[in-house]
């Protein structure tokens, strides 16, 4: 009989022989479980005198939070970006396949495309909690069609837009339902960006600044204005300039409002980004670095030919550019690998690498007190890695949903 009946008659997992990543910290603690959320274990002893019913042996693992991809277009076959009827089955691979490389929430992410795309798919993402049936939806992220023509990148130019007729009315005619997006990627020197982004933010959607040309004072206004996140800083922007170094000179700015911190995303693969960049740009704002894969639906399969919404893009190893050209579109690599690439360029920390996909990202999107953490009363979303930063099993809301074959526990 459970020994802590005058709370909740459910299971007490605890999980030993750990290192558990809490207050930046891998510390040498037991995770304890009960209902799908961390417990404190001296609540459970000393106020309900209770004691675990079920222990786990993690055979020397570190225990991270699951992963939070926010840019991922689609992977394993599936392109977010093409209006099929059945978009969920295609969501339902993508969340399943990406529990083996640790991510356990993601925001599924949509490449410019006509409004009738937008149309289609949109009402067909729900946010939902993840399972066994796969990682959990955060919202989707609207990566266009209002960005720049000049740093387009593998978007196409025929459907780019504008904010000039209407402004907030011009994005709601795009998009038609708002209430599943939860990032905007938009250029922030198009005319009345400023009140889409005021827009976007009182609805609670986060903007992010992206494949634009601003510069460094358009994009502290729009920071002002509410936008908190870089999508994949130095790709798809002005390079660094030192007299006017553009949105990249956001990690820097003396111009950020008081107790706002900018977030930037990193696609962290050893082709977006040379790794001296990487190195910069993380020794410049090492807590705004997120890492995303930015992965397209031919992550996870042979190299070859493959979409991204209405472009047709090639995979060789790990580039991926546009069918007959140099443009970069996308990534192939897998959040666990960017982790790892991202830990080995920098040599930063191991907590460091694993706080750049799980605790960043959940405070981008304001949802730390659930996710991110392996704080008390959090969901236990977690992973269970080697010493080399491979995954050995996946936990979402305490329940394992993927495990490596010859690790049990
Ligand atoms: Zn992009």
């Amino acid at each position: 009989m459970p020994s802590n009946k005058s709370v909740s008659d459910a299971p007490i997992f605890q999980f030993t022989n750990c290192r558990i990543l809490r207050s930046h910290q891998l510390q040498r603690e037991d995770l304890w479980v009960r209902e799908g959320k961390i417990l404190n274990p001296e609540k459970l002893f000393f106020d309900e005198k209770g004691s675990a019913d079920i222990h786990l042996d993690c055979k020397d693992s570190i225990i991270a939070p699951g992963f939070i991809d926010v840019q991922i277009n689609g992977g394993f076959g599936v392109d977010f970006s093409l209006a099929a009827d059945d978009v969920q089955s295609g969501i339902s691979v993508v969340s399943q396949k990406i529990l083996s490389h640790g991510v356990t929430s993601f925001c599924p992410t949509l490449v410019t495309s006509p409004p009738s795309v937008y149309h289609k798919v949109l009402p067909q993402i729900s946010i939902r909690n993840g399972g066994p049936h796969g990682a959990g939806i955060l919202g989707a992220h609207l990566e266009g069609p209002f960005i720049s023509k000049e740093k387009k990148g593998a978007h196409p130019e025929h459907y780019l837009s504008t904010f000039e007729s209407g402004a907030f009315q011009d994005l709601l005619a795009t998009y038609r339902h708002l209430d599943c997006v939860r990032i905007v990627t938009l250029a922030p020197e198009m005319k009345r960006s400023s009140e889409v982004i005021q827009e976007l933010t009182r609805r609670g959607i986060c903007v992010s600044l992206g494949h634009s040309v601003a510069n460094l004072s358009q994009a502290e206004e729009a920071v002002r204005h509410g936008a908190t996140f870089i999508t994949h800083l130095f790709n798809a922007m002005l390079p660094f300039h030192h007299r006017d170094p553009g949105i990249v000179g956001l990690l820097t700015s003396d111009q950020i409002p008081a107790r706002r911190r900018v977030f930037y995303g990193m696609i962290s693969d050893g082709i977006h980004t040379n790794p001296a960049a990487l190195r910069i740009a993380h020794r410049a704002h090492p807590k705004g670095l997120v890492l995303v894969t930015d992965a397209i639906a031919g992550m996870g399969l042979a190299p070859g030919k493959h979409t991204l919404g209405q472009q047709v893009i090639e995979v060789d190893g790990l580039n991926t550019y546009i069918a007959g050209t140099k443009t970069l579109s996308g990534s192939v690599a897998t959040m666990d690998s960017c982790v790892r690439h991202f830990l080995e360029a920098t040599g930063c920390t191991v907590e460091t690498a694993l706080e750049a996909a799980s605790l960043h990202p959940a405070q981008l999107l304001g949802i730390e007190h659930q996710k991110g953490t392996l704080n008390y009363d959090n969901d236990a979303d977690f992973l269970l890695l080697d010493n080399s930063l491979q995954v050995r099993a996946t936990y979402i809301a305490g329940e394992r949903v993927w495990s490596q074959d010859t690790f049990t526990i």
